[in-house]
């Protein structure tokens, strides 16, 4: 479709909208080609890096408090384009709209919590350490950082890593998904609406040619990147060997005990929600139950009924709870794990495959799906699928529940649903899982703590946003000083101690 609109880069303050490369954005809803990004080369990336780097000497030099309040007043923005910024994800993600706005809250309280810069930046001193000496420490900037970011969360996981980026003095470059581009290139307009000077953010578009560029490039200093593991890991492993601080977030199989003393409404409320909403395309999705005991046959009961009522349509309608999977490709291939669970013998119960929504019978549906007798072994059970299906695993008791958990290779989030106060506090100090939720389904920390998953659902040290997010995009320097009043005469050869 070459009229298709174009989505472009943005660099040094200029949409640039040429390119060699072109890849389509769908509609999700309808299968429809609605635009075609641009695909960075290297030329591209060296110009953004170039811009970032111009830009960097002045923008580390302002005060904490005036970066702050580029990110006051591009809150402010997010504000006013709210409804805009959900229509576009809807439109090119496919999630429901109401979702799609909660997605943006929780994109802007990042924001919320950059504008404290100043106060997060303050330093420790000590003052008189011994013989006249005082001892500080400073947090200052890396330089050009980038951020390359997954299509599931289009507004929500850039701002994980632009607002923070940004006050603590660092140049940035975004690289967002090429299956929905165009929130990030709005963001970038606002950004420069809040005032944000020239080439301190840019945006490239593309795919993995850009992301290399970016891995490989020498004036970037950091990366950060959220996405499946396999390349989160390759991420980390490019990135630290061209020398370059990573912190690269990975995929996840998201378990929930059910305990026999939950309540099973409420549990299977929540399941419902963590297994359907978004279609399943979130990394905090829950897609395994783990029923305790006698639960399973009496969570099913509870659980049919509420996926029959499941409305799945068109994200823009106020009536879907579901709306499409992203793109055709993915949609085969959340049907081929749904073949392959059945193949395997695991029991499929509700079959969301062939799955069709009258007047979008174009659009990339599955409806939610439901396997009892899930397995270990299973390959519906050991990968992440990425899609509306929930598997059921039984289990005998508490300890084969949080021994099964902590044996999977991902652990990102968890849950577990009980009113027993010994269980949920066990479950949280045993649990080999980053993210924990106690009748939490989706625990999803808040702004001012940190996200991100241990094993493979994260490779390098800090975690995102949060003070991890501050230290992650700031180097630590600490500073002693003395004046020459205090300093005794003659060379001290012995390690110098407080005195
Ligand atoms: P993806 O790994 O396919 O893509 C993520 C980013 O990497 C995109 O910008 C893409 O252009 C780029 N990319 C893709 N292939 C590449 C390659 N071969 N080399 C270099 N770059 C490449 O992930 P996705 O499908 O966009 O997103 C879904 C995945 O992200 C799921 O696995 C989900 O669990 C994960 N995710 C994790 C978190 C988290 O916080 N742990 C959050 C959101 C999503």
């Amino acid at each position: 479709m070459s009229n298709a609109p174009i989505i472009g880069h943005y660099i040094n303050g200029q949409i640039h909208d040429s390119a060699e490369r072109f890849s389509d954005v769908f509609n999700p809803a309808t299968g429809a080609v609605q635009a075609r990004v641009a695909l960075a080369e290297l030329k591209t990336v060296d110009e953004a890096v170039a811009a970032a780097q111009a830009a960097f000497p002045a923008w580390a030099d302002q005060s904490s408090l005036r970066r702050a309040r580029v990110m006051f007043k591009f809150k402010e923005l997010l504000d006013q384009h709210h409804d805009e910024l959900a229509a576009i994800i809807c439109r090119e993600h496919g999630k429901v709209f109401s979702d799609a706005k909660g997605e943006v809250v929780r994109g802007i309280e990042i924001v919320e919590f950059a504008c404290g810069a100043p106060s997060l930046l303050k330093s420790d001193y000590s003052d008189n350490i011994g013989g006249g000496i005082d001892n500080w420490n400073l947090r200052q900037p890396l330089g050009v950082c980038a951020g390359v970011t997954p299509f599931n969360f289009p507004v929500m996981v850039p701002l994980w890593m632009i607002p923070m980026a940004l006050v603590t003095g660092n140049c940035f470059i975004l690289k967002p998904s090429e299956r929905d581009p165009s929130a990030s290139l709005l963001m970038a307009q606002l950004l420069k609406q809040a005032g944000l000077p020239d080439g301190v953010f840019n945006l490239v578009q593309g795919d993995k040619v850009a992301v290399d560029a970016l891995l490989q490039h020498k004036g970037i200093e950091a990366i950060s990147f959220v996405g499946s593991t396999p390349i989160a890991e390759y991420i980390h492993q490019q990135g630290t060997a061209h020398g370059k601080r990573v912190q690269a977030l990975g995929g996840a199989k998201n378990h929930m005990i059910v305990m026999p003393d939950a309540d099973l409404d409420q549990a299977a409320d929540a399941l419902i929600g963590a297994a359907y909403g978004s279609a399943g395309e979130r990394c905090m999705a829950i897609s395994i139950a783990v029923v305790v005991g006698d639960v399973g046959q009496k969570l099913i009961d509870k659980l049919l009924p509420r996926i029959d009522a499941l409305k799945v349509g068109n994200g823009m309608s106020a009536d879907s709870d579901m709306g499409p999977l992203v793109t055709a490709v993915h949609k085969a291939k959340v049907e081929g794990y749904i073949a392959q669970g059945v193949q395997e013998g695991a029991k499929l119960i509700v079959d969301g495959r062939n799955f069709s929504v009258p007047g979008a019978e174009q659009g990339f549906f599955v409806g939610a799906t439901l396997f009892d007798n899930v397995t270990p072994a299973m390959t519906i059970y050991k990968e992440e699928i990425f899609g509306p299906v929930l598997g059921i695993v039984h289990v005998p008791d508490f300890a084969s529940a949080v021994e099964l958990i902590n044996a999977h290779e991902f652990g990102n989030g968890v849950s577990c649903f009980t009113s027993d106060g010994g269980i949920a506090r066990a479950f949280a100090r045993n649990i080999k899982v980053g993210m924990v939720g106690i009748n939490v389904p989706i625990p999803v920390p808040m702004a001012w703590h940190s996200f991100g998953g241990w094993k493979r659902s994260l490779f390098g040290d800090h975690h995102a946003y949060g003070e991890e997010g501050l230290r992650f995009y700031s180097r630590y320097k600490s500073v002693m000083q003395r004046w020459p009043d205090s300093i005794a005469k003659g060379a001290e050869f012995s390690m110098p101690t407080a005195k």
